[in-house]
């Protein structure tokens, strides 16, 4: 091992978790097919259909085949697989079922962390007590899965988050797989393409690619480099591609919550209302990635001020909202509103959340113009050209650490000493 070898040995010491994370296969699709087995073994793509304007959601494995993936128009979808058969989503159905597999899920995990309909991490660290054990909960997990509810799922279990999110991908479908030990999760990483670490997404590799940083290795070999050209996030990459990562597991159970919010705290007291307002865009990008992971979307937007004297105030305005357009631009009507004095944290969030009722399925939709649409989101995306102007930030490849709350509040401390006088 290179010069890395003692750090390696003194964080394994510090951390012994044991950690499974779950993932259902194909969720949406498998969940169509155990309720129609006509369609077993059809390209199923659930999303739209292919007259209409969306995405693709989920598709079944016969899809991926042709090339088809979440998130692909569904247009382009339609050209690669002509002959597949197209659906509308039924989130009601895929609510329940997510309740009834994480009911069985729960029974093993000390605490169980939630992350989308189909996917959680377990923290077993304590219920299992060593990796043999946690191996026979993942595969009661599995049968117990199948037996009860009809569907297959992916189980890895690992010493950390991430590893244990790599594992469960390892072998899907119906897979199984560990990683005990960083040393285990370097020694199957390391001559993989940068893009197989979670934080690395398509922009960020595109930048290390141009160094000349092709694969995990290459980022272990040029280590220095990359935490002096990626800043916050080069320690993030560079940490994973040692297998360092000691995020603990976090209980959260989205029909727990009324309500999603995000805040903070500045470090000063603040009375400008164009930081405020630009800080506001983050915010809500972050609310809106988590009401995407769990199919909610709220009836109301809220502003939360605490002023520097610790008065706290709270607006509302009651209003449709599951993305960052909206909850921003009701936010920032509702920040011109208040009474402008220093402010020690802003928050901004939705509630009354419900469950995402494939709204953007209904026939409003279909007629809405989708010139208006586009224009919607380009607030976000105007705004966030203004952010990067205003306080030479560059959020391409860091926009996924601001959703996950990694560098959210760096980020911010960051625009507010910034702010150029002008
Ligand atoms: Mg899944």
């Amino acid at each position: 091992m290179g010069p890395d070898s003692k750090d390696n040995s003194e964080i394994r010491d510090r951390m012994r978790q044991i950690i499974i994370h779950v993932d259902m296969d194909a969720f949406y699709a498998s969940v169509e097919v155990r309720d129609d087995p006509s369609l077993a073994g059809k390209p199923l793509i659930i999303g739209a259909l292919p007259t209409e304007r969306g995405v693709v959601a989920t598709c079944s494995y016969e899809a991926r085949k042709y090339g088809v993936h979440s998130a692909m128009n569904i247009k382009e979808a339609y050209r690669r697989c002509p002959h597949g058969i197209y659906m509308h989503p039924n989130f009601d159905k895929y609510r329940q079922v997510s309740e009834q597999i994480r009911r069985i899920w729960y029974d093993y995990a000390v605490k169980m962390e939630t992350i989308a309909l189909d996917e959680a991490y377990l923290d077993v660290t304590y219920s299992a007590g060593s990796f043999e054990r946690a191996g026979e909960m993942a595969r009661e997990i599995k049968a117990r899965t199948l037996s009860e509810v009809g569907l297959t799922c992916s189980v890895g279990i690992a010493y950390s988050k991430t590893a244990a999110k790599t594992a469960s991908e390892e072998k899907k479908p119906d897979g199984y797989f560990e990683i005990r030990t960083q040393q285990d999760f370097v020694d199957l990483m390391i001559d993989r393409k940068v893009r197989a670490l979670y934080t690395v997404g398509e922009k960020t590799a595109e930048k290390l690619n141009r160094l000349g940083i092709y694969t995990i290795r290459d980022i272990q070999e040029r280590k220095q480099e990359v935490l002096e050209r990626f800043g916050k996030h080069g320690q993030l990459i560079t940490d994973l591609a040692f297998g360092i990562d000691e995020r603990q597991v976090v209980e959260y159970k989205p029909e727990d919550a009324k309500s999603l919010s995000r805040e903070v705290t500045f470090q000063e007291d603040t009375g400008n209302y164009r930081l405020l307002d630009d800080v506001l865009v983050l915010l809500a990008l972050s609310v809106e990635n988590r009401t995407r992971r769990h199919g909610l979307h709220g009836n109301g937007v809220t502003l939360k001020l605490t002023y520097a004297d610790m008065q706290s105030i709270t607006r509302s305005k009651a209003i449709t909202a599951d993305n960052a357009e909206a909850i921003y631009t009701e936010a920032s009507k509702l920040l011109e509103k208040v009474e402008k004095r220093p402010v020690r944290l802003i928050g901004t969030g939705i509630y009354n959340l419900s469950g995402d009722e494939g709204r953007q399925m209904t026939l409003d939709d279909y007629l809405k113009d989708p010139a208006a649409d586009k224009q919607k989101q380009e607030i976000i995306v105007k705004r966030l050209g203004e952010l990067e102007a205003r306080y030479g930030l560059d959020f391409a490849g860091h926009l996924e650490d601001i959703y996950h709350g990694n560098t959210l509040h760096r980020t911010i401390e960051y625009m507010r000493k910034h702010f150029p006088n002008t």
